[in-house]
């Protein structure tokens, strides 16, 4: 968010030096203005309404006891560990803990009376609770829910909690829109924003419990039915305001009709769409025929195209946006193909040319790490108009790059560009009033019929088919301690001429430890495997691919792979995107609790593109606890049991819950928070109508809605 966004009478006071820690990990959060702070609801809640005995306890209850310290020692065995003693009158209860501070012990000393909360297990030994929650035992009962909040390190509970409420006390909380219109979705449904705000942070001990974790409380459908509104408008608007920006009309060339009488022996020049059709090697799918189609129908209107492209993991969505580019050229425009890796816009520069290049068609290349000669020759070569296609990274919307005449702009895996970004590549036709036709990518499918409506701003085209004859990954979860069995698959796969990736862990904010990690388990790899022969009869050679490489020591690498000269490659996650070699068939992701789940599902993509059976290695390691934990456990049920996109991409909402929206929102994704698209498409339509009526009728009440709700996001929802 902005800061010019805020003005100083709506963000939190701030110290002259600057922002204070807490200022600061708010900022994180994205909470900067005091709107912010009411609208960052719980993501579940504690009752410490009440004081439970032991008496009546049962195991696996999670309740709050008040009991006094009657022995506190550290043990060591069978691991370092605070064991508490408690007395409640009715019963004794041992609490664990295996990370403490000294002010903590200190709290916990025998004779301190205080409050405990967790979960009980029974057991030999009687009653134990494992890192309860506790605090001295002073001051009345609170009277309604604590509040859990998503937080980021560095940001205790209590310290957020306090913020909220001043955030609550300060905001303007007035309705945009009337409860009653709400009446058609849900006759219940009838809060004010106010009403519904304060509720959900601090409910009242006696409310169903599971109406707000399922969210299907009034409150709740009100939090929903605002934040889909905004959402809507804010789409709304831009897609009028790009009603009236003109783009190039781009018309797909048909074939001529060769004139027999005239007995010509000259070749008939086929247009470069027929010419690619023709060439490739496979036909395509009735799902990528269709969305070709509706590109192409957009690409013909003097309105700006506004698509989003979007088909799973191997859908096939590079040739549709290589067909999209024959028909811009043809037209006599040229292209922009933007990825957001090196690597990847190397590939699709190569398939690129593969194709086109026989055709008659020349393609620039333009990245960050070019020799300046190749660049300055690159550059010259776009605006000259040599350059019909030309592919790249970030490259390709710097300043110094100037098209002769761009009309079409690819952007493959948008997800990963920032809006300005975007906005830079939509700059790029230098004509009064004019913009490229833009064409978006990606892997994180929504369901089509939904798409539709959520991206008021966009039109939506979704490859719901696979390429025929592939065959389904299998995926398996490994323990660590069986990582040696991994190794031994690896050498068959070698053996029958296969490839191998291994993808290394990404350690939290530490790139050098990623380093050191990946370059040990290169090495172990390639000593583990120095015995083995691949189908060249050569050793079968273990590669190294990392991010902080040289980008042509990259390049080299990766082109070994990709020809086949090498059997493993060890990796960090610089090959997650759209990397495609379909001789691979073995993926073996380590440390794979620590990877999100569409990131995991991308990685599980890059195999299985040939026709030979391929699996997916999930090795876990379970770390000191002995067990993952639940979000971790989710995640990889997930990957066994499913390998649907879209059935991916709903599981991930779901086990993120509404509190993880925050890389998304970094990233400039226009994502829900407490919505959801599967659940909620009543809200959804209702939204969609509403948005007009806002708009049309009430414009200063849209316009307070979008700001309260998207602040300095808005923009990001435009591009
Ligand atoms: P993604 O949608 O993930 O970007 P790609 O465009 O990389 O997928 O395509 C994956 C692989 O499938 C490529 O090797 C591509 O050449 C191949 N492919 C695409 N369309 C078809 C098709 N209709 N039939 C067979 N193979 C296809
Ligand atoms: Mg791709």
């Amino acid at each position: 968010m902005s800061p010019s966004s805020a003005t100083p009478s709506n963000t939190l006071p701030s110290t002259a030096a600057g922002k204070g820690p807490v200022e600061k990990a708010l900022a994180k959060l994205g909470l900067v203005r005091d709107i912010d702070l009411a609208l960052h609801l719980p993501l579940r809640y504690e009752d410490e309404t009440r004081i439970s005995k032991l008496r009546d306890a049962r195991e696996g209850d999670t309740l709050q006891i008040e009991a006094v310290v009657t022995h506190c020692e550290v043990s060591f065995r069978p691991r370092r560990q605070l064991v508490v003693t408690v007395d409640d009158g009715t019963d004794t209860c041992t609490l664990r803990f295996f990370n403490f501070y000294p002010s903590q012990q200190k709290a916990l000393a025998v004779g301190c009376r205080i409050r405990a909360r967790g979960e009980v297990k029974g057991g030999f030994l009687g009653w134990t609770m494992l890192h309860p929650a506790f605090r001295s035992a002073s001051g009345e009962l609170p009277k309604s829910l604590t509040p859990i909040y998503p937080t980021v390190a560095g940001l205790a509970q209590p310290t957020l909690r306090k913020a909220v409420l001043a955030g609550l006390a300060q905001a303007d909380l007035s309705d945009t829109f009337s409860p009653g219109d709400l009446r058609q979705i849900n006759p219940q449904a009838l809060w004010t924003l106010r009403d519904a705000l304060l509720f959900l942070h601090h409910p009242k001990p006696d409310v169903a419990l599971a109406t707000l974790a399922d969210q299907s409380h009034p409150a709740w459908q009100r939090l929903k039915a605002e934040e889909l509104l905004a959402q809507q408008i804010s789409q709304l608007r831009s897609r009028r305001l790009r009603a009236h920006l003109r783009a190039p009309v781009l018309r797909l060339a048909v074939v001529e009709e060769v004139d027999l009488a005239t007995d010509s022996t000259d070749p008939v020049l086929l247009p470069l769409y027929e010419g690619l059709l023709a060439k490739l090697p496979f036909a395509l799918t009735a799902a990528q025929l269709r969305v070709v189609e509706e590109i192409a129908r957009d690409m013909a209107r003097l309105v700006p195209m506004h698509r989003l492209l979007q088909g799973d993991v191997g859908a096939g969505k590079t040739v549709v946006a290589a067909l999209a580019a024959t028909i811009c050229i043809d037209a006599g425009w040229q292209c922009a193909l933007m990825a957001p890796t090196e690597i990847l816009a190397e590939q699709h520069f190569r398939k690129l040319i593969g194709w086109l290049e026989p055709l008659g068609v020349t393609t620039a290349w333009l990245t960050g790490n070019q020799k300046a000669k190749e660049r300055r020759d690159m550059l010259a070569m776009i605006e000259s108009g040599e350059a019909q296609l030309v592919v790249g990274t970030h490259a390709v919307i710097q300043e110094k790059v100037h098209f002769k005449n761009l009309a079409l702009a690819i952007i493959d895996e948008q997800h990963r560009f920032g809006v300005a970004q975007r906005l830079a590549l939509r700059s790029k036709l230098r004509h009064e009033g004019m913009e490229p036709h833009l064409l978006m990518m990606t892997a994180t499918p929504i369901p089509r019929t939904l798409a539709m409506s959520y991206y008021a701003d966009l039109d939506v085209s979704t490859i719901d088919e696979l390429p025929p004859g592939r065959t389904p990954v299998v995926t398996k979860l490994v323990n660590e301690a069986r990582r040696s069995e991994v190794v031994e698959r690896i050498r068959q796969q070698i053996a029958l001429g296969r490839q191998v990736y291994w993808v290394c862990p990404l350690i939290e904010e530490s790139e050098a430890l990623d380093l050191t990690n990946a370059t040990q388990t290169h090495t172990e790899l390639a000593a583990a495997l120095a015995d083995v022969c691949d189908s060249i009869g050569a050793p079968a050679q273990v590669g190294l691919l990392h991010s902080r490489m040289a980008s042509e020591e990259k390049k080299a690498v990766m082109a070994e792979f990709v020809q086949g000269r090498m059997a493993v490659l060890v990796s960090t996650t610089v090959i997650e995107v759209g990397v495609d070699v379909p001789n691979a068939s073995l993926m073996v992701i380590e440390h794979a609790e620590r990877f999100g789940l569409s990131q995991l599902h991308q990685l599980r993509g890059r195999v299985g593109r040939g026709a030979a059976a391929s699996a997916c290695v999930l090795l876990y390691s379970t770390g000191d606890g002995g067990r993952l934990g639940e979000t971790a456990r989710e995640r990889l049920k997930a990957m066994v049991e499913t390998s649907d996109g879209f059935e991916i991409a709903r599981r991930d909402l779901e086990i993120r819950g509404p509190g993880e929206f925050l890389g998304a929102r970094q990233s400039g994704e226009a994502m829900l928070r407490f919505a959801d698209l599967g659940v909620d498409t009543a809200l959804l339509d209702w939204a969609r109508r509403e948005a007009h009526v806002l708009l049309d009728h009430h414009p200063l009440l849209a316009e307070k809605h979008v700001a309260r709700w998207l602040g300095g996001k808005s923009e990001f929802l435009k591009a």
